[in-house]
Parts: structure tokens; sequence; C-alpha cells
């Protein structure tokens, strides 16, 4: 992703107040296809003057306009409607995320498949946001409380699901009556620019949805700090997540932040193996191991330590790696060449503080694998929960093997981390898969199974892994600021 001033790629404009717009002054970025290594299209380099517009129109559509006048049943309706194309269009929109990200179609086709569930979820939410009479203790005296939406929500993602971990905000945020700024990221925006276009021909009004595309420091931190702005939706990695919340924490702005994880997958020794080694596989290597919620510490115990990282090594081998657009391939590239570089210097930090490479440790040199961004599946054996491949966030398909003795021991190296995004827990005991979930840290716990989630149930982080709950009823509440009346009858 580079600046460049001879655009011969297909351009993307930004969108907003229901149109198309280029940067006003920044030009174009080009964004990467990462099977190729290649640049495949243009975006808008938005600078502080585009984010302006953009935030003004959706002010403008949020207290003028007719989404202000608008009932919550209607906006349900649109939602509906927007469900539908989403739907309509889901094969073309895969398939532009996997060129600009490199996720693998056939995943992709299944995450298109279900994101008009959010819409229709929330638009029939939508509707349903009721206030109350309180039995308040004054004499004389009426009281209600009335559940008003914000205003304007800025919202800023990734580039490892563009489109799901917006949806996930966007949905909430419209249900309750705001209106949105999307920021996605600079190496993936491509997806999320299509998407507004399907609002528009919804039949939602021009500002309700905008796009602004471009770096975080030129267009992300305007957005942050524009006055106008009620609340930052972001997800993101923790440095990022960091400069927002101080940003924001400047004007008492609502802040959530979906951050990274480390999160454990504990398998013990009573587990149904053959489903844990699929569990734990999927877990760490989907997405070539760039979701935040990867199993990226697989917890063994010692008792089946050796035999179960032979089953894991064995399966491994087996794994395709190749272009993301191939039904066969299991593992498709790296999203961005920083990434490539960031995963590399793990593996390398991980041989010097002492863990043994038992799988890869390299970036491919495949057939075919070679022009774009690959690293062969990796797995350290012999990690210690206090080096660094244990501790930091790789965000790649690099696994840590740890080994416990007892429940206890497992509990105590699950929880030893900055963060708590999720855990995953392996095991044919009833009593410890009731007992588990509530010792481990974590924002979500998987028992026998792994990465599921849904619009129905709550998503976020404890401790550094974030602020706030995505997903599920209570999600919408975050998108809502409670009114208390006192009418004195
Ligand atoms: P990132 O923090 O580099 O960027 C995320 C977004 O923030 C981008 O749009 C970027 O342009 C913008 N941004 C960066 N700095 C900014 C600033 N100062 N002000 C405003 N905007 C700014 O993250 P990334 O590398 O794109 O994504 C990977 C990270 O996201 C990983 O750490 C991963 O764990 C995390 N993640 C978390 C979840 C979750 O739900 N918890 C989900 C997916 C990804």
């Amino acid at each position: 992703m580079t600046s460049t001033t001879a655009p011969a790629l297909p351009r993307f404009p930004m969108h907003i107040d229901g149109k198309d717009h280029e940067a006003v002054e920044g030009g174009w970025l080009e964004t990467k296809n990462p099977y190729t290594g290649k640049p495949w299209a243009l975006i808008p380099r938005a600078t502080a003057a585009d984010v302006d517009l953009a935030v003004r129109a959706a002010h403008e559509a949020f207290t003028t306009g007719p989404w202000s006048r608008m009932s919550a049943s209607d906006r349900g309706l649109l939602m509906f409607r927007l469900a539908d194309l989403v739907a309509a269009n889901a094969e073309r929109l895969a398939d532009l995320e996997v060129r600009d990200n490199g996720k693998l179609r056939v995943e992709m086709l299944g995450q298109m498949k279900y994101l008009p569930r959010w819409f229709q979820y929330y638009g029939g939410l939508a509707d349903k946001i009721e206030g109350h009479v309180t039995p308040i203790d004054k004499a004389n005296m009426f009281h209600y409380v009335a559940y008003e939406p914000l205003g304007v929500v800025g919202a800023i993602t990734p580039w490892n699901s563009p489109l799901l971990l917006t949806v996930w905000k966007l949905a909430p945020a419209l249900a309750a009556g705001n209106t949105v700024v999307v920021k996605p990221s600079e190496f993936a925006s491509v997806s999320m620019l299509e998407l507004a276009k399907l609002f528009t021909q919804a039949g939602f009004p021009p500002g309700v949805v905008n796009v602004v595309t471009g770096l975080g420091q030129e267009a992300g931190e305007p957005l942050v700090e524009h006055p106008l702005v009620a609340r930052i939706a972001f997800t993101g990695g923790n440095a990022g997540g960091r400069r927002i919340y101080e940003a924001a924490a400047r004007q008492f702005k609502r802040v959530s932040l979906e951050l990274g994880g480390k999160s454990p997958n504990i398998v013990f020794a009573d587990a149904d193996i053959d489903a844990a080694v699929k569990g734990v596989i999927s877990g760490i290597f989907a997405a070539g191991g760039q979701t935040c919620m990867a199993g990226s510490r697989l917890l063994l115990q010692a008792s089946i330590h050796d035999r179960f990282l032979d089953r894991l090594v064995e399966r491994m081998r087996e794994a395709r790696l190749g272009d993301p657009s191939d039904p066969e391939t299991d593992i498709g590239p790296v999203a961005t060449e920083q990434q490539l570089a960031k995963v590399l210097d793990y593996i390398e930090i991980a041989r010097r503080d002492g863990a043994r490479c038992v799988l890869g440790g390299e970036r491919s040199t495949r057939p075919g694998c070679t022009q774009g961004w690959f690293v062969e599946p990796t797995i350290f054996a012999g990690v210690t929960n206090t080096m660094r491949i244990a501790r930091e966030e790789v965000f790649g398909p690099l696994l840590s093997v740890l080994s416990f003795e007892t429940e206890e021991e497992a509990i105590a190296l699950a929880n030893d981390t900055p963060f708590g995004l999720a855990a995953g827990v392996w095991t044919t005991d009833l009593g410890r898969a009731m007992t588990l979930p509530k010792k481990l840290k974590a924002g979500t716990v998987w028992v026998n199974a792994y990465r599921v989630v849904s619009y129905l149930a709550p998503f976020g982080g404890f401790k550094e892994s974030g602020i706030g709950r995505e997903n599920g009823q209570a999600a919408i509440m975050e998108y809502l600021e409670p009114k208390s009346v006192f009418i004195n009858a």
C-alpha cells in the first residue's frame, strides 16, 4: 500500500452523502492482492477535509434529514431490504475481499451467507427499543425513561474481516437510529466501499452511511477528534486502540474497543482427541491465524502432550497453501507485507527465546506461493508463558504449545496474559465443562468448540482485549443514551 500519482488501476471512490466522492487533496492509495503481492485497485487517500464532509453529511442526516423523522419500524424495514441486497451480492462482495486481504473464498462465502442475519436481527429490534415508566418515590411526580440514539457514530475497522466487523457496528448503530461514518482499513477497503452503495440502493437516505478511506493518522484521527462525532466503535490493534481511547477521552466521547487476543485453547487428557485436533487447527490456522480470537496458545495436559502434538503436526503437514480462490486451498497468504515481516520476526524471536520449532518456521517456498505473502504454518513446542510468543499477539499462522499437569495449573496459565478475548476447553468431563468457563477470564469461552460466533451472542474482551460488547441485544444499548424524564404533575 503506497501512494501513487499515475493510477492505471480500477478506482473505488468513497461514499459520502449518498454519492461517490474522491479525496479533496490526498489523491489515491494502491491496495494490493496478498496472493500476487501486486496492486490491483486504488482507493482514495482521505484527509481531514473529506472526513469533515462525511461527518457533516451524517450529522445533517441525523438532525434534519428524512432519517431523523423515520419511524423505528421503517428503519427496520430498510434494514431487511439491505439484508436481501447483501444476500444477492454475496459472491461479488466475497470475491472483492478475497482479492483485497487473501481470505479463503470458501470461508468468505460462508461469512457472506451469514452476514444478512445481522441486518435482519437488528432490523427486527429497531422498533422494540422500549422505554419504561418507573414507580418513582416522589409525590405528584411522573417519571419515565426513554432511549435515544447518540448521533454520528465513527466506525473504525481492521483488515482481517472488513465486512463482518463493520456490520457488527453498523447494524446495531442504525437500528438505534444513529448515522455512521465508516473508516475501513487502508489495506482492505474495497468491499466496504461496495457495500456502502447497497445502502443507497436499499433506500437509506443520503448521509446515513458514509465511508472515508485512507490512513489511520490522516483519516482515522480526524474522525475520532471531530466534535460532531458522538461515539467511536473501534476494532483493531492495541496500539491504535490506546491512541483512540486517549483522544476520545479528551472529549468524553463514548467508545467501544475490540482489541487483540492471545487466547488459550486448553486440551485435557480426557478430551475427544480427534475433535480437539480439528478445533485446535481451525482455532489458529483458519484465516492464517489473522483473527482476534485465534487460539494462539495451545495448553496440552502433559500425559497427552507428545501424542497430541504428533497428530497435530502430521495433520498440518498435509495442509495445502496457495490461491485463496481455489476451494482445495487450506491456508492462504497473510494479508499485508508488513504482517508477513511481523510473523517472520516473531519466528526468529521464538527461536532466540529457546522455543522448539516442530513445523514450518519460514516464509513459504512452495510453488505458487513465492510471489505472495505466504508463511508456512508454524508450531513451536516447549514454550513457556514468559516467552514473547506466549504473551504478544502475532496475528499469523504461528501456534505456541505449552504443557500443564493439573486443572489449576491450566487455569493459571490461561489467565496469565494481559488479554482476555476468548478461551477454548476440550474435555469430556461434564463437571469440568460446567465449572471451567467461570474460572477463565475471557469474554467468550468455547467448550468442545472454537471460533463460533453469532449475531445473538455478545462478543468482546476482558482486560486489554477491549471495552464494550458487540452482537446480541446488549450491543444495541451501546448505541443509545438513556434519558430520565421527571414531570411534576
Ligand atoms: P490497526 O489498529 O492497525 O488498524 C485498525 C484501524 O484503525 C484501521 O482502519 C486503521 O487505519 C485505524 N487506525 C490506526 N491508528 C489510528 C488512530 N490513531 N486513529 C484512528 N484510526 C486509527 O489494526 P489492524 O492491523 O488493521 O488489525 C489487526 C488488529 O485488530 C489485531 O490486533 C486484532 O487482534 C485486532 N482485531 C480485534 C478484533 C476484536 O473483535 N477484538 C477483531 C479483529 C481484529
